[in-house]
C-alpha cells in the first residue's frame, strides 16, 4: 500500500512512523509512506498555505490552491471513479467534523493500494476540499486537536498493523479489540491452544498477563497456569464481556454474543461474579 501525507509540517512526521510495525511494513516494503510538504505546492514569494476566513471570525484557514495542486500531483483516479469504488486509492481529510474512525474503517482502508491524508491546521481547511478534493472526512475521535499529522499517523498505524504480513502473528489482528468478526470456529481445534479461539467479535480485548505469575503480592487469575483450554478461553470471554460492558456498553449493541455470552452478560448485570 501507499500512503501519501499532505501537511504543512512534514517533519512531524519523523518520529511516530518511525518504529515497530509501522517502520518494520515500511522496510518490508509493504507500505510505503511519503510525506508532501504543502508548501512546496505554493506560487508567491512567502510560500503562503493560509489566510482569513470569509465571512469573518477567528483564525486562519488553509487555502485551496495548494491542497488541489499537491493532489494533481499525486496523479490519483479520478475522484468520480474512486467515490464509484472503481480505484483502489482513496482520499482522506482529517477533520475533527469528520466520520468516527474505527478498526472497521480501518480494515476498509487496509485492502486499497493507496490512500491520500490531507491534515489540517488552523482552522481547518477550505471547506471546497471537502466537498470537492477528498472522498472522505474522518476524525478520530470527539475531541479537537491543533492538526491532522498526529490524526494521519494513527490511521496509518492502524491500517497498516492490517496489511497481510505486516504483523509477525496473523492470527493476533484478528482477535483484537473491535475486530468485528469472532474466530471461535476454531474452538474445537485442541492443539490450537486457547489463545486464538477468543476473537473479540466486537468486544474489548481479554486481559492479558505474563511472568511472573505473582509480582508485589498481585498474583495471575489461576486459571491461566492451570492449562485448561476450555477454561482459558471461557474466562477470557467473560472478562472481555466484562471490560465492555464496564468501558464501552456501547458496543454491545452490534457484538456478535452467543447464548453462553448471554447468559455471562446476563449474570455480570445481576451482580454476580
Ligand atoms: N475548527 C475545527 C477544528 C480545527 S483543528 C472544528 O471546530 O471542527 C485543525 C485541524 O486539526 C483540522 O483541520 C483537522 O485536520 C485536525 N483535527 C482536529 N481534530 C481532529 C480530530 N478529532 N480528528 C482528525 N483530525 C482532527
Amino acid at each position: 500500500m501507499k500512503a501519501d501525507i499532505v501537511t504543512i509540517f512534514p517533519d512531524f512526521f519523523r518520529g511516530p512512523l518511525d518504529y515497530g510495525i509501522t517502520r518494520r511494513a515500511s522496510e518490508m516494503g509493504l507500505a510505503k509512506i511519503e510525506v508532501h510538504d504543502l508548501r512546496q505546492f505554493t506560487h508567491d514569494r512567502h510560500r503562503t498555505v493560509d489566510d482569513r476566513p470569509f465571512g469573518g471570525g477567528e483564525g486562519m484557514v488553509l487555502k485551496p490552491e495548494p491542497i488541489f495542486d499537491c493532489l494533481e500531483a499525486l496523479k490519483l483516479a479520478p475522484r468520480e471513479q474512486r467515490l464509484a469504488g472503481g480505484a483502489k486509492e482513496s482520499v482522506i481529510l482529517l477533520s475533527a467534523q469528520g466520520e468516527r474512525f474505527t478498526q472497521k474503517i480501518a480494515a476498509e482502508l487496509a485492502v486499497l493500494d493507496r490512500i491520500v491524508l490531507i491534515c489540517g491546521r488552523y482552522e481547518g481547511v477550505d471547506e471546497r476540499v471537502a466537498d470537492f478534493l477528498a472522498d472522505r472526512e474522518l476524525s478520530i475521535g470527539d475531541y479537537v486537536l491543533s492538526g491532522g499529522e498526529l490524526a494521519a499517523a494513527v490511521v496509518i498505524e492502524a491500517v497498516t498493523r492490517l496489511l497481510p504480513g505486516a504483523v509477525g502473528n496473523e492470527a493476533s489482528t484478528r482477535q483484537e479489540s473491535f475486530t468485528e468478526h469472532a474466530v471461535r470456529e476454531s474452538a474445537a481445534a485442541e492443539d490450537d491452544g486457547p489463545d486464538s479461539t477468543c476473537g473479540s467479535g466486537g468486544l474489548l480485548d481479554y486481559p492479558h498477563y505474563t511472568r511472573p505469575a505473582e509480582f508485589r503480592g498481585m498474583a495471575v487469575p489461576e486459571v491461566l497456569i492451570n492449562g485448561n483450554h476450555q477454561e482459558i478461553r471461557r474466562w477470557r470471554r467473560e472478562r472481555a464481556l466484562k471490560k465492555t460492558l464496564r468501558n464501552r456498553a456501547d458496543l454491545l449493541a452490534d457484538a456478535e454474543l452467543n447464548e453462553e455470552d448471554k447468559k455471562i452478560l446476563a449474570r455480570i448485570r445481576d451482580g454476580g461474579k
